[in-house]
């Protein structure tokens, strides 16, 4: 086992950030859980409480934290488009003053610090697949912007930082990754079909379906995280963490529908605003700098991801996670 180290996981408490701190104290580390359980809860870390070695702080990050730590996953954000545009003045805050706040906890402590960055710094992109020495096309006033931009800055930010003051930055951008744990209301694609397929209710596709997503599972993206973090101090990224498995959301409602044996029918509705037409992440330099690549194929991936939710609308915890 390796040296043990005291890790800050902000958004912890999150879809992401829960599989994170479980991966890190069976790793033998400590682990400090923050998190303002916005779009979190605290049933996702329930598992963990118990632990001696597992902290868990209700904090905004977008005021000032202190404490003393040896690296920092910077998670905390709302990730789905229904959550990051229900307060988006608020997501613009948290992707920009939480990214400052835990750059200065960073640079007094001289911790490693990650950043949950995201494919959305590329907005709709008109190059395909995305590599990350690509700008991005990316509209800085829509109803996506202060998630998109918030993240975009959140990078600028923790590439100043390591101009300016020598910070040790990881910057990961993490392309569309879905599990167990999602909330069942999350309003993403994956989690949507799921509960929709598993309730025999319509399955929503936006547009005509034929826009492209790829989709990781959480494991092998968690994977990818720590390896990232463990790499060299010269090894700032930007890189692209995903599964360069390309799917048109048509394709996965029918995937969704084979594999739950659901009687739901298909239904269209209007396609959101900057809605990226397509999606797929070149992943050469995670493979070549992490030695890093993805391992579980969708139908895997979706195979845990339906029997969780089954479960879980099944079982009296659906109404504790829908009411946190
Ligand atoms: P999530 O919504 O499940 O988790 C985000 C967590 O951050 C939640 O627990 C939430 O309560 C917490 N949070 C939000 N605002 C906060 C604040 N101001 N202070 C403290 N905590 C706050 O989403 P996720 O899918 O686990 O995403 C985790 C991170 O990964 C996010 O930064 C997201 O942008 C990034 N990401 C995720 C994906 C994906 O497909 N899952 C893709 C790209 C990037
Ligand atoms: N900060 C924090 N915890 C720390 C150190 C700093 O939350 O342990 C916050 C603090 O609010 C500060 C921000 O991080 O405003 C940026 O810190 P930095 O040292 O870069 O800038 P300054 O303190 O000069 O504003
Ligand atoms: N989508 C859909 N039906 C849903 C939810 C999403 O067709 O019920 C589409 C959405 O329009 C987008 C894709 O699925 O084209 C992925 O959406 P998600 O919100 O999961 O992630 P993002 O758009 O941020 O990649």
């Amino acid at each position: 086992m390796q040296h043990s180290k005291q890790i800050l996981v902000t958004g912890g408490a999150g879809f992401l950030g829960s599989f994170l701190c479980e991966r890190l104290l069976a790793q033998g580390h400590e682990v400090i859980c923050v998190d303002n359980f916005f779009t979190g809860s605290r049933w996702n870390v329930a598992h963990l409480v118990s632990n001696p070695a597992f902290e868990l702080i209700r904090h905004d990050v977008t005021f000032p934290l202190y404490l003393e730590v040896d690296e920092i996953y910077n998670l905390a954000c709302p990730a789905s488009p229904v959550h990051y545009q229900h307060d988006p003045v608020q997501t613009t805050k948290t992707s920009v003053h939480g990214a400052i706040n835990m750059l200065g906890l960073a640079k007094r402590l001289k911790a490693k610090i990650l950043q949950a960055s995201t494919s959305e710094v590329y907005g709709s992109p008109d190059m395909h697949p995305q590599q990350e020495g690509y700008w991005g096309n990316v509209n800085p006033i829509g109803p996506r912007s202060c998630y998109d931009e918030g993240k975009r800055c959140a990078e600028t930010l923790f590439f100043d930082y390591w101009r300016q003051h020598a910070l040790r930055i990881k910057v990961a951008r993490i392309f569309n990754t879905y599990g167990p744990r999602m909330h069942p209301d999350d309003g993403r694609v994956v989690s949507n079909f799921i509960v929709q397929a598993l309730r025999n209710q319509s399955i929503t596709i936006y547009g005509d379906g034929t826009q492209t997503r790829s989709f990781c599972y959480v494991d092998d993206l968690i994977t990818g995280l720590i390896s990232l973090m463990e790499t060299s101090d010269e090894v700032t990224g930007p890189i692209n963490i995903g599964n360069p498995g390309e799917f048109t959301m048509l394709e996965l409602a029918e995937l969704v529908l084979e594999l739950t044996g659901s009687r739901s029918k298909i239904e269209f509705l209007p396609l959101p605003i900057d809605d990226p037409r397509q999606r797929q992440p070149d992943i050469s330099v995670a493979k070549d700098v992490l030695g890093w690549t993805p391992r579980t194929p969708l139908r895997e991936g979706l195979g845990k991801t339906i029997a969780y939710f089954d479960g879980l609308l099944s079982s009296n915890r659906s109404g504790h996670v829908a009411a946190e």
